[in-house]
Parts: C-alpha cells; sequence; structure tokens
C-alpha cells in the first residue's frame, strides 16, 4: 500500500532532530525505517514529518568504556553482531543481533530503532534487559537516562518523551556466559518466542522475546536458578507472569510452552552441558 502524504527533512544533528521533533508533535523520527515505513504504508501510522536522523555523524559507533561498552543508536544490526568488542564484551547482544531478520534487514535496522519502536517481539530489547543495559536519550531538557528495564510501558510504547531522541545504549560487561534461543516457523522470520540468557556475577538474567506487551523478564526461573534449583525445575516457571497474545503464529499456551522449552535449553546451554 501507499503511505499517507508526510513531509521528509534530513536532521544533520541530534540538537536539529530534537528542535524537529518539539515543534511538530505529529513528526517521527527515521532511522533504519525497517519498521516505520511498513507501518505507514499499512497506515497504521501517518506521520505529518519524517525526520531523517540516518546521517547524522557520530551517532554510529561502538565504544569500550570499561565497565561499560558504548553503543551509538544508529548503529545498525549487522555491526552489533560482528564488533569484536561488543563480541567479546556483551556476547548475548551480538547473538541476539545475528538472529534478527536476514542480511537485508541487519544491514538496514538499527539497534536504536529497534529499542525505540518497543516491538515485545524483537530480539535485541529482551537480550537488552538480560543484560541490564541503559539508555541516554536527549531532548529539548538535556540528557537523561533510562534503564530497560523501565524503559518499555505497553506494546510499542516507551518512556521517551515526544521530542526525545534515544543516542546511546550502555552495556555493562561482565556476562561471559550467555545463550539466545529463537523458535521461529521460517528462516529469518520474528520469534514466535525467543529467550536471551546472560549469566554473571550477579546470578542468572532471562530476558523473553514476545511473551507479552512489552520484553519481559523471567523473574521466577531466574529466582529458582539462585536458590540452586536444577535448569529442568527452573524452566518449568519461565511462563510465569506472561501474557503472551494469541495470533496466527501460535496460541498463548504454545508460547507459554516454548518459553518453557527454550529457557530449559538455554540455562542448560549456560551450564555448558549440551541440549
Ligand atoms: P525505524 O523503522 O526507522 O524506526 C522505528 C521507530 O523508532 C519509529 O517510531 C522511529 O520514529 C523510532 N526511532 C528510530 N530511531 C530512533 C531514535 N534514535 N530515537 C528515538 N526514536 C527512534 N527485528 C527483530 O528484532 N527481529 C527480526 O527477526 C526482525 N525481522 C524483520 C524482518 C523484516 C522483513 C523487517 C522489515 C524488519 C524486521 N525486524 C526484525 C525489524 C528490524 O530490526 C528494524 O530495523 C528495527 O526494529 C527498527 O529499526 P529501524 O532503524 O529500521 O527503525
Amino acid at each position: 500500500m501507499i503511505p499517507a502524504t508526510f513531509d521528509y527533512v534530513r536532521a544533520e544533528s541530534v540538537a536539529e532532530a530534537v528542535g524537529l521533533l518539539a515543534a511538530d508533535e505529529d513528526a517521527k523520527l527515521l532511522a533504519g525505517g525497517h519498521s516505520l515505513v511498513p507501518l505507514m504504508k499499512l497506515r497504521l501510522a501517518a506521520p505529518s514529518q519524517l525526520v531523517d536522523i540516518g546521517k547524522i555523524a557520530g551517532l554510529s559507533y561502538v565504544r569500550d568504556a570499561g565497565d561499560h561498552i558504548a553503543i551509538g543508536a544508529l548503529t545498525r544490526h549487522r555491526i552489533i553482531e560482528a564488533d569484536p568488542v561488543i563480541r567479546a564484551g556483551a556476547g548475548l547482544l551480538a547473538a541476539a543481533a545475528a538472529e534478527v531478520g536476514d542480511p537485508q534487514v541487519r544491514h538496514r535496522g538499527t539497534i536504536g530503532g529497534s529499542i525505540a519502536h518497543g516491538d515485545p517481539a524483537s530480539d535485541l530489547p529482551a537480550a537488552l534487559l538480560a543484560l541490564d543495559a541503559s539508555y541516554v536519550v536527549t531532548g529539548p531538557a538535556g540528557d537523561r537516562t533510562i534503564s530497560a528495564a523501565s524503559f518499555h510501558i505497553g506494546f510499542l510504547q516507551t518512556a521517551l518523551h515526544p521530542a526525545e531522541v534515544l543516542t546511546e545504549i550502555r552495556v555493562p560487561t561482565g556476562a561471559p556466559r550467555f545463550a539466545f534461543r529463537k523458535f521461529r516457523a521460517r528462516a529469518a522470520d520474528w520469534a514466535v518466542v525467543g529467550v536471551a540468557a546472560a549469566s554473571g556475577p550477579a546470578g542468572v538474567r532471562i530476558g523473553l522475546v514476545n511473551m507479552g506487551a512489552t520484553p519481559l523478564r523471567a523473574l521466577q526461573a531466574e529466582a529458582a536458578v539462585a536458590a540452586g534449583l536444577p535448569a529442568a525445575d527452573a524452566a518449568r516457571l519461565a511462563a510465569e507472569g506472561t501474557e503472551p497474545r494469541e495470533d496466527l503464529g501460535a496460541t498463548a499456551s504454545f508460547r507459554r510452552h516454548l518459553a518453557r522449552v527454550l529457557v530449559g535449553q538455554a540455562l542448560e546451554e549456560l551450564a555448558g552441558r549440551p541440549c
């Protein structure tokens, strides 16, 4: 389908993008366009103006910042998949990025767009939840930092204010063991359910893809692991507290089953046992 009419402007800086958003409450940022443009074609989104941030210099980077890795919001999935700093310090994020769509999608889509879009079926937000990441956003009042845990507030809804731009993702290092499991109907599909698990000094953290309106943690399974229960017993609790949707891809009960199976596999992998 053809999108509704819109204006287009290319922002040369974050400050300019913030100003353009502040001046027009129906304007939307455009990064890789791989989530927003499909919505516009279906007329599920009809922004008055697209503010293209795709060419802002200095918003695509990966930096080793000691206790965390700083990633610019415009960094493409393909870079995240392959970057040696991310692979060494936040391997779970690289593993999740490698499972996003197909190579064409990974060469266009950005980490900032994936987070800001707020789709619970996206792979990276669940991995970032498991890694206890935080997000730097810039708005008319300056910068603020939002934890991944409090960023997603509902289906396609985030804690971003209308005139704010997500600029940097901060991923703590120190979760050397990880597992990313994704169940999908066909190669390159979105997850029916996904599981992102990381193990570090603070214990095991498990993010769930597509198990509710937002990315979620499998908190009861995590607590069971912390209490020393076997992986199989912890995995049985993986779907507690979730509200997966019913759609053409799966029933809610099948999604709960998948979460239990995938968390079980991920915990075995973290423990170094073949599964
Ligand atoms: P855009 O589409 O440009 O923007 C998305 C939303 O975020 C818009 O509302 C925009 O205004 C906002 N936004 C963008 N950047 C910022 C920013 N810096 N600050 C504030 N707001 C911002 N994803 C998966 O996780 N797993 C998959 O398996 C998968 N498969 C896909 C298959 C296909 C065929 C396609 C087309 C997409 C798929 N995706 C998948 C989505 C893909 O990862 C998207 O690229 C990503 O979700 C959005 O990134 P983007 O840069 O394209 O964002």
